[in-house]
């Protein structure tokens, strides 16, 4: 496995499909890459796909099973991501189980209140997102990291954004995630971080914008 490594095989893809059905992240990342003259599928437009399930150890685990199953059923290029919430004071919880931190159907509300229940009366509030993105082509497995860290508000505030964003103030920041609009929150955001070195990558291809 390479991290945002070069191949000298590689050809820039036209196409690029994402481990991912939820539209709002399908969107932000076409957005992304439509400048860079990519189309951008998802999983949703591959019926018959089955669910992946998430259970490996580690992010870059499940984001590995998710594109090497895409990339294995549409031999498209394959992209898929998993992401987490670190927090020190729960010893790296929720971490990889941050989408059922609460329990197996856990909404994000749940899991919000679990975690301010678990913060209560601690005093080290520091935490970070982490997000693991895999990319899989003909070349190879490619791996981007993205980080942020910031802090675990004692109360929930702003409506923007999803998950755990009312509770989570970047690092630099006095808002939380949930009352900065989404470009700003794409400019340090974990996510943003990981799919920006995703694509000054593609950018190191010649012709890439071509
Ligand atoms: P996923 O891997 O992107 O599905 O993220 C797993 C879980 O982490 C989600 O269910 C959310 O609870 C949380 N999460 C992921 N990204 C974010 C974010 O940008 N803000 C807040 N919570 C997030």
């Amino acid at each position: 496995m390479t991290e945002k490594s070069e191949s000298p095989d590689f050809e820039m893809p036209e196409q690029i499909v994402l481990a991912s059905s939820n539209p709002h992240k399908v969107e932000e990342l076409r957005a992304t890459l439509a400048p860079l003259n990519i189309e951008l599928k998802s999983s949703a437009d591959f019926p018959g796909l089955e669910e992946v399930i998430e259970d490996a150890p580690t992010l870059q685990g499940n984001a590995l099973k998710k594109a090497e199953y895409l990339f294995r059923m549409t031999g498209l290029p394959s992209l898929a991501d998993d992401t987490g919430l670190e927090v020190d004071a729960l010893d790296g919880a929720p971490g990889v189980y941050s989408a059922r931190y609460a329990g197996e159907k856990a909404s994000y509300e749940d899991n919000v209140q679990k975690l301010l229940k678990e913060m209560k009366g601690k005093d080290d509030r520091n935490s970070r997102f982490r997000t693991a993105l895999v990319f899989i082509n003909n070349s190879g497995t490619f791996v981007f990291n993205g980080v942020c860290d910031g802090t675990i508000r004692k109360e929930k505030s702003g409506s923007g954004g999803f998950g755990y964003d009312p509770v989570f103030e970047p690092a630099g920041y006095t808002e939380t995630f949930a009352e900065l609009d989404q470009d700003e929150k794409n400019a340090i955001s974990h996510r943003g971080r990981a799919v920006q070195k995703f694509v000054d990558f593609l950018q190191t291809i010649p012709n890439a914008l071509k």
